[in-house]
C-alpha cells in the first residue's frame, strides 16, 4: 500500500509541477523531451478502445451464439472452452484442476499449452482487456467511480498489489488441498461468460458487489489487486514481444497516460525515469488507452526486438 501511495505521490507532483507559461501553453517535468504539449489533430482519442470493446463484444458474443445456435464456433466459456474444435483453457483454471484432481489430462495440457502460445503472441494480459467481460464492466464502472471523485463524493481507496500473487498461490493451495477448484465459485469471470451462455446465475449478485465496491470505494480494486486470473497471463506477458513503445522526442511529460492506465506503475520507467523505451512489464494489458489519451503521439503498440528487423 505504501509503494503504491509513493507512486500515487510521485504522479501528482509530477502533475502539480505543471507551469504555465506566457502564451498560456502548459509545460510539464519530466524526461520526455517536448517542452510542450502539441496534439496531433488527427490523432483519434479512442481508437484503440473502440476496436477492443468491438473484439471483447465479438467473443462473448460468438460464445452465446456457438451455444444458442449449436454452430459449435466457440463452445463452453472463458475458463475452458473449444474454438473449431481445438482446446482453450484458462492457465490459473488448468492448474487448479490439475492441483485438485490430481490428474494431469492431455485435453488440459493441450488446451494450456495453446492458450500460453496465442497469449504470447497476442501479449499476456491482453486476455483482461480485449477478452474478459468484467473488465469491461469495470471500465464503465471507473467512469462512474471517476465523476463521483470528481464531485468529492467518493474518495479512492487503495489496496498492495501483491494481494493477487497471495490470491493465486492461496486458490491453488487450496485446490490441492481440498480437492476442489475453490476460485471457481468466486470468480467473476467465469460468472459473467457462464452467465452470457447458459443464463444468469445467482454468481452475478457477487459480480454487481464487486463492482459496487469499485464505484464507491477502490477504483478498478478487482483487476488491480485482486484477480489471480491476470496474474498468469501476466507471466506469458513477459515473454510477449508486443508491448507499448514510448518515444521520448515527442513526450511532453503531461502524465495523462498514467491517469488512464490499469497499472500506472507499468509506465514509470518510461515516463517518470525515462530509462526505458518499452513498457516491460507484464502487468500492461495492452489496453490501448495510454496510447489514445497521448495526443502527443509518444506511446504506441510495437513489437520489442522484432520491430528493428520486420
Ligand atoms: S501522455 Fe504522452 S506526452 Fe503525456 S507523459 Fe504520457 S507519453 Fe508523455
Ligand atoms: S501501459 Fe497503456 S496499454 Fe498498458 S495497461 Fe497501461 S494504459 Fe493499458
Amino acid at each position: 500500500m505504501k509503494k503504491r501511495q509513493q507512486q500515487d505521490r510521485t504522479v501528482n507532483a509530477a502533475v502539480k509541477n505543471t507551469n504555465e507559461n506566457r502564451s498560456g501553453v502548459k509545460t510539464f517535468k519530466g524526461p520526455g523531451l517536448r517542452k510542450e504539449n502539441i496534439p496531433n489533430p488527427k490523432h483519434k482519442r479512442n481508437k484503440w478502445r473502440n476496436i477492443r470493446w468491438a473484439i471483447l463484444l465479438f467473443f462473448n458474443v460468438l460464445f452465446f451464439a456457438s451455444f444458442y445456435f449449436d454452430i459449435q464456433v466457440l463452445e463452453g466459456s472463458l475458463s475452458a472452452s473449444r474454438l473449431l474444435g481445438f482446446h482453450l483453457i484458462d492457465p490459473f483454471a488448468a492448474i487448479q484442476v490439475i492441483l485438485s484432481s490430481r490428474i494431469l489430462m492431455v485435453n488440459l495440457v493441450i488446451g494450456t499449452v495453446t492458450v500460453f502460445i496465442i497469449y504470447i503472441v497476442l501479449g499476456g494480459r491482453t486476455f483482461c482487456s480485449w477478452v474478459c467481460p468484467y473488465h469491461w464492466l469495470a471500465e464503465l464502472g471507473e467512469k462512474i467511480n471517476l465523476f463521483l471523485k470528481k464531485r468529492k463524493i467518493v474518495r479512492s481507496h487503495s489496496f498492495d498489489r501483491k494481494f493477487r500473487y497471495l490470491f493465486y498461490a492461496l486458490f491453488l493451495i487450496l485446490a490441492l488441498i481440498t480437492g476442489f477448484t475453490v476460485f471457481e465459485t468466486i470468480n467473476p469471470v467465469s460468472a459473467i461468460s457462464r452467465s452470457i451462455v447458459y443464463g444468469p446465475s445467482l454468481l452475478l449478485i457477487w459480480v454487481v458487489a464487486l463492482l459496487v465496491f469499485e464505484i464507491l470505494y477502490s477504483r478498478r480494486a478487482w483487476c488491480r489487486y485482486f484477480c489471480p486470473v491476470g496474474v498468469s497471463y501476466q507471466l506469458i506477458g513477459l515473454l510477449a514481444p508486443l508491448r507499448v513503445k514510448w518515444n521520448k522526442e515527442n513526450c511532453s511529460n503531461c502524465k495523462r497516460c498514467q491517469n488512464v492506465c490499469l497499472v500506472p506503475h507499468v509506465l514509470k520507467d518510461s515516463v517518470n525515469k525515462g530509462t526505458k523505451e518499452y513498457v516491460d512489464s507484464g502487468a500492461c494489458t495492452r489496453c490501448g488507452l495510454c496510447i489514445d489519451i497521448c495526443d502527443d503521439e509518444a506511446l504506441e503498440f510495437s513489437l520489442k526486438y522484432l520491430d528493428k528487423i520486420i
